[in-house]
């Protein structure tokens, strides 16, 4: 699931379990999905699902626009580009690895998962296996003794890159050389593998250092005919498919003609301000983290952009500031956090009076509370294109296109 966003700021709406649990694995009907809970939608046929989705939107934005039908998935399956697997180890000495049972630490062993990418999922399976053999512990969370804490993959869906972080509580991998020697060979798809040290008592997954065991470090990946460099710390959608065909239904609705001053806000790598850029005259990102930042300014530079800037800044401060430089924008494209935008922030939209803000979210909620906001303002909203970037899941992401009641024609 959308894991950076959700970890910030939980969910407001209603979380139901709708499955029992089926004997064996078969598509769309998980054994792990009622200890797992990150699927609420198991068990659920994917037709159905979509439709609970466009119910969720229209209930929350239907009295204001006309909803368009959701964007569905051909194949819903695998479609996660980034994988977090906990580890741990059992009296018996065997080594599991897999999610949280939701709401508690205790790691559930999952062997195959239905919507995560299926390289990603072998390459775990088969870091359990090396860790007998090299005599590496997992980490006990509660005794804080162990080494092994979490392991993340990453997946170019264009490239076919692969990126292995192995979470360690020390910087210190014994063998290390052998280690990596030893899971190329089993992977020889791999292309970079990192060292995360995480020595504290977190629930975070990453630490705050990296060190780079083979390959340069980040993956890269193609969206939109662009090259995105990845970190092991960055956002990056994690279903790259149905990212295109949202980011194009947002890009479509900007109208862009090639003269606007475009604003990115809450730009994560600068996906959307870049897949924007070829339309348009200039463009402004703004993102406060840092890691992201200095990702979205190398892409700019891999891509040859001139005219595209980042700002390592909070969103609401920044806009703020152009607002009282009485600055001109014409765009602003937008995609929040879970919870959403400031006032702050919408306050400073509303004095720069763009002609349209194309708002991205991945909460129909705090959209709908912010679109009311905006249409306190003066914003109307005129689309709305829900888009089903997590099948399996009752998370649904939205594109809505608002304009300025006096600026319209
Ligand atoms: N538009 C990007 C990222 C969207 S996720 C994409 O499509 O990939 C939301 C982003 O908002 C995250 O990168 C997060 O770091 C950033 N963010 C959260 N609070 C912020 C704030 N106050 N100011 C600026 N950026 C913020």
């Amino acid at each position: 699931m959308n894991d950076e966003r959700r970890q910030s700021d939980k969910k407001t709406y209603k979380r139901k379990i709708v499955h029992d649990t089926p004997k064996e694995n078969t598509p769309g009907n998980c054994i792990y999905a009622a200890k797992c809970g990150g699927c609420q939608y198991q068990g659920i046929p994917y037709e159905k699902q979509l439709k609970k989705k466009q119910k969720c939107v229209k209930e929350l934005l239907g009295n204001t626009v006309n909803v368009e039908p959701i964007l569905g998935m051909k194949d819903p399956f695998h479609y996660r580009n980034k994988v977090n697997a906990a580890f741990d180890r059992l009296r018996n000495g065997k080594i599991i690895s897999g999610v949280y049972r939701e709401g508690t630490h205790e790691v559930i062993d999952i062997i195959e998962c239905q919507i995560e990418d299926e390289r990603a999922d072998a390459i775990i399976q088969d870091i359990k296996g090396l860790l007998l053999s090299f005599k590496i512990k997992t980490y006990d969370e509660d005794t804080g003794y162990g080494l092994l804490r979490h392991v993340m993959v990453r997946t170019g869906h264009v490239t076919g890159e692969v990126m292995v972080v192995l979470v360690l509580a020390s910087p210190i991998l014994p063998s290390k050389n052998n280690f990596v020697k030893a899971l190329r060979k089993l992977h020889p798809e791999i292309s970079t593998i990192v060292l995360n040290v995480n020595d504290r008592k977190t629930s975070m997954v990453l630490g705050k250092r990296n060190i780079t065991l083979y390959g340069k470090g980040y993956i890269e990946d193609v969206l939109c005919g662009l090259t995105f460099r990845i970190s092991p710390a960055s956002f990056y959608q994690i279903n790259s498919v149905q990212t295109e065909i949202l980011y194009s239904k947002a890009i479509e609705f900007a109208g862009l003609t090639g003269k606007e001053r475009v604003i990115d806000a809450y730009c994560g790598i600068g996906t959307i301000g870049m897949a924007a850029a070829k339309q348009a005259k200039e463009v402004i990102g703004v993102e406060l983290n840092r890691d992201a930042v200095r990702d979205a300014i190398t892409n700019a530079k891999r891509n040859q952009m001139k005219h595209i800037t980042f700002y390592n800044r909070d969103a609401g401060e920044f806009m703020e500031e152009l607002a009282g430089g009485n600055e001109k924008i014409d765009v602003v494209f937008m995609d929040p956090p879970r919870s959403g935008s400031t006032k702050e922030f919408m306050d400073s939209v509303a004095a720069l009076k763009p002609k349209r803000v194309v708002y991205v979210s991945c909460n129909p909620e705090t959209l709908a509370r912010d679109v009311k906001y905006l249409g306190k303002k003066g914003y109307c909203v005129e689309k709305c294109q829900p888009v089903d970037m997590f099948p399996f899941t009752d998370d649904v992401e939205v594109a809505v296109m608002l304009s300025h009641k006096i600026q319209r024609v």
